[in-house]
C-alpha cells in the first residue's frame, strides 16, 4: 500500500537510505542457516554441499548422517533418492536507523543437485520499524494470494508499508533461525535489559515488547526466559491478569512444569475466591493434583447450584413420570452379573447422563410417553441405557459411554429381549384394571 501517515511516509524513506544486506551477510547466512545434505544415488553417496561422490563401505554409513571424505562435512542424508532439491530458511540482521529499531529478515533458497555445487539465493523480503515506544510497522514484499503458503513470496516485487494489522498476520510472526551475530540496538533496550540473546523468540516480538511493556522487561532482567517465552509466545496467555502471583512464583524461585495449568488453576483459585496473594497456595507442591482438586470441586458445586435451580422442574417432572410409568416400576432383571432395572426417578436419568455421559437427561426422555427406559448396570455403575418402545415392543437404542456400546452390548440385549414380555404382561394388566 502507498504510505499515507506522516510515519508511514518517515519509514518509507528511512528504508530507502538503509544500507544494503551486505555479501559478507549472505555467506554468513549460507554458512550458519542451512544443513548439508548427502543423498544416496546408485550405490554412491554424493555431497550435496561440495559435488564429492564415494563409495560407501558399508550399508551402515548410509543411514541418517555420514561424514563426507572431501570436505569433512556433516552431512544428513536425504530420505528418498532425490537428486535435485531446495531448502528455504530465514535470518535476520538486527539494526538501527535515526530512531528505530530494525529487524531485517532475509529469506534464503540453497539449491543442490549431485555432482554440483550448492546455488544460493537471498531476498530482503521483510522490514520491522519498531519505534521507541515499542510500536512496531511492517515494510514487506507481496506474497502470492493464491498459493497454499502464506510465505509464498513474490520476489520481484517491492518492499512495501503494511497497515498497522499486519501484526496480526502470520508472516509477521516469522521467526528467523539465526541472527546476524553484529547487532545494533538502540540504548533504550540495553536499559530494559537486552543481552544479546533472542531465546528463540522472533526479534520483532521480544524487542518491540521490551520497549512498551515492563512485564518482559521484568522477565528477561530477572532471567525468567521461559517465562518470557510462554508470555510472549502463547496465545492464549493471561500473565498481565495473573502478575501478583507469577511475580509470587519468582520470589520463591517456583519452578512452574507447564504454565497453562498452572494459570487454569489460578483462575480456579480466584473462582473459589481464594487469596491468589498467598505463596503457600500459589506456589503448589503438585501442581497437577492441587489443579485437578479444584476441577473436581468446582464440577461438584456446579451440580449442586444446577440441581438446586432445577429442584421444582425435577419434581413436576418427576410427578408427571410417575403417573404415566408407575406400573412398570420394579421391573428388574439379573444375570451374570449384570442388572437391568427400569429407571423410576428423574433424578436417576440426571445420574445416567452423567456417568455414561450422554444426552438421556438433557433430551428429556422422561417426557417420551413411547419410551421406557432401563439402566444395564455391574455392580450398581451404569454400563449401557436402554430405551425400549412401548407401541413397537422393541428396543430402541442400546448405549453406553458417549452413546458407543459397551464389552457387555451383546449380553444385555439379549437379556432385555428376553424379558420384554414382562413389560407386555404389565402394560395388560394396566388395561384389565381399567377395563
Ligand atoms: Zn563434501
Amino acid at each position: 500500500m502507498k504510505p499515507h501517515t506522516t510515519t508511514e511516509k518517515h519509514i518509507v524513506s528511512l528504508s530507502a537510505s538503509l544500507a544494503p544486506i551486505t555479501p559478507e551477510m549472505h555467506t554468513w547466512a549460507e554458512q550458519s542457516v542451512f544443513l548439508k545434505w548427502g543423498v544416496l544415488s546408485r550405490g554412491k553417496i554424493h555431497c550435496l554441499d561440495c559435488g564429492h561422490a564415494w563409495k560407501p563401505e558399508s550399508q551402515k554409513q548410509s543411514l541418517k548422517f555420514t561424514k563426507c571424505t572431501q570436505c569433512k562435512g556433516k552431512l544428513k542424508m536425504h530420505g528418498c533418492n532425490q537428486v535435485y532439491f531446495k531448502e528455504i530458511e530465514y535470518s535476520a540482521v538486527v539494526t538501527v536507523q535515526a530512531d528505530f529499531q530494525v529487524v531485517r529478515i532475509i529469506c534464503s533458497t540453497k539449491q543442490m543437485k549431485k555432482n554440483c555445487l550448492p546455488s544460493y539465493y537471498h531476498k530482503e523480503v521483510m522490514q520491522h520499524w519498531i519505534s521507541q515506544k515499542g510500536e512496531v510497522r511492517t515494510m514487506s514484499l507481496s506474497t502470492n494470494v493464491f498459493s497454499q503458503a502464506y510465505d509464498a513470496w513474490q520476489y520481484y516485487s517491492p518492499l512495501e508499508i503494511r497497515p498497522k494489522d499486519f501484526q496480526n498476520s502470520p508472516k509477521y510472526r516469522i521467526s528467523p533461525y539465526r541472527v546476524y551475530p553484529r547487532l545494533k540496538v538502540l540504548p533504550d533496550l540495553k536499559r530494559n535489559g537486552f543481552k544479546r540473546a533472542f531465546y528463540n523468540i522472533a526479534p520483532q516480538v521480544v524487542l518491540s515488547s521490551l520497549l512498551k511493556d515492563p512485564i518482559s522487561e521484568t522477565l528477561l532482567k530477572t532471567g525468567q526466559v521461559s517465562w518470557l517465552r510462554y508470555y510472549l509466545h502463547s496465545h492464549d496467555q493471561h500473565i498481565r491478569l495473573n502478575w501478583q502471583a507469577v511475580k509470587i512464583c519468582l520470589k520463591n524461585k517456583y519452578t512452574v512444569s507447564d504454565f497453562g495449568i498452572w494459570e487454569d488453576y489460578i483462575e480456579l483459585l480466584r473462582w473459589f475466591k481464594k487469596d491468589t496473594g498467598s505463596a503457600l497456595l500459589v506456589c503448589p507442591e503438585n501442581l497437577n493434583q492441587e489443579h485437578d482438586k479444584l476441577v473436581q470441586r468446582k464440577r461438584e458445586l456446579q451440580r449442586k447450584k444446577y440441581l438446586k435451580e432445577m429442584r421444582a422442574e425435577i419434581q413436576q417432572a418427576q410427578t408427571l413420570y410417575a403417573q404415566e410409568k408407575k406400573q412398570f416400576f420394579g421391573l428388574c432383571f439379573s444375570e451374570a452379573g449384570i442388572t437391568i432395572s427400569v429407571l423410576e426417578n428423574v433424578t436417576e436419568f440426571m445420574q445416567e447422563g452423567d456417568s455414561l455421559k450422554h444426552c438421556v437427561f438433557t433430551n428429556e426422555y422422561f417426557k417420551k410417553k413411547d419410551s421406557l427406559l432401563f439402566s444395564a448396570r455391574i455392580d450398581n455403575t451404569p454400563v449401557e441405557t436402554i430405551e425400549v418402545s412401548l407401541s413397537k415392543m422393541e428396543i430402541a437404542q442400546c448405549r453406553g459411554l458417549k452413546n458407543n456400546y459397551s464389552k457387555h452390548h451383546k449380553v444385555i440385549l439379549n437379556l432385555m429381549k428376553k424379558n420384554l414380555y414382562q413389560i407386555r404382561s404389565r402394560m395388560k394388566k394396566q388395561k384389565a384394571v381399567k377395563a
